[in-house]
């Protein structure tokens, strides 16, 4: 059975983590070691104790996700958090988390895989953040309230619920752009307004967003963070499990958001 090193060398390469920018929190790859072989992983969007316990359950020695340990930034490792890495060490597990290379992965990323779910087919990229499009964009002739339902259904599957921008009943996409997770911003906003976007599903955004993309004459559907992120780091999961013959569960903790 493959060892943590062996496993985040193959996720690392996989997601090209080397030559794809992020935020300095991410910390992308192994972000801690363990010492035994791993026969077992878990998936999770958000480190959490939800997570750790799910993975304690499922008798893994990875947990997988796509929000890493250090995303809340510098803190003392007392209560919680105390107990998060108490619990990780006395189980032998290891973290491994993939932000912006898991979004961005043409096949097994949030975005890709959002776009399949909603039966978009993209053709261009969106959403710049240095040096890589993080979303994707492309052509269709969808009513978006057709769009809004499926994104309804999958923010429903998690709990979650869809926030859209008003729009008239018979308004029709046919041109949409993809950022999974806090995608919208003034940036992101202008961005789709050059590519000429007329449609934007995000899974959050700030209240000015929704000013500023009526401005624009852009819908901006919001179908929540978590929803719009389950996907990509299951997939990274049972493409890993494959690969190595191991066995990937997703543990499904939602936000809410
Ligand atoms: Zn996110």
């Amino acid at each position: 059975m493959p060892t943590v090193a062996i496993l985040g060398e193959f996720l690392d390469a996989t997601l090209d983590v080397a030559n794809i920018p992020d935020y300095p929190n991410a910390l992308n790859g192994v972000q801690l070691a363990n010492v035994g072989d791993i026969d077992r992983v878990t998936t999770a969007v958000d480190f959490s104790t939800q997570a750790i316990d799910g993975t304690i359950a499922a008798d893994a020695r990875l947990l997988i996700v796509h929000h890493g340990m250090f995303w809340s930034g510098i803190q003392p490792i007392t209560g919680p958090a105390h107990q998060r890495l108490r619990s990780l060490i006395t189980h032998d597990i290891a973290v491994y988390a993939a932000h912006l290379p898991l979004d961005v992965h043409p096949q097994l990323g949030n975005n890709a895989l959002l776009a399949r779910r909603l039966g978009l087919e993209p053709s261009a990229g969106f959403a710049r953040f240095q040096t890589v499009d993080v979303g994707l964009s492309g052509r269709s002739d969808i009513a978006t309230a057709d769009l809004a339902d499926r994104l309804r259904t999958l923010a429903s599957e998690h709990r979650g619920g869809l926030v859209a921008t008003p729009f008239d009943a018979d308004r029709r996409t046919r041109h949409w752009g993809i950022c999974s997770g806090a995608g919208a911003d003034s940036a992101t906003l202008r961005e789709a307004s050059t590519r000429g976007l007329d449609t934007v599903i995000v899974g959050e955004g700030p209240h000015h967003t929704a000013v500023e993309a009526r401005e624009l004459g852009i819908v901006v559907l919001y179908a929540g963070h978590y929803a719009t992120e389950t996907l990509g780091v299951r997939a990274l999961g049972e493409s890993l499990a494959a690969h190595f013959g191991l066995t990937a569960t997703f543990i499904d903790a939602p936000t809410g958001l």
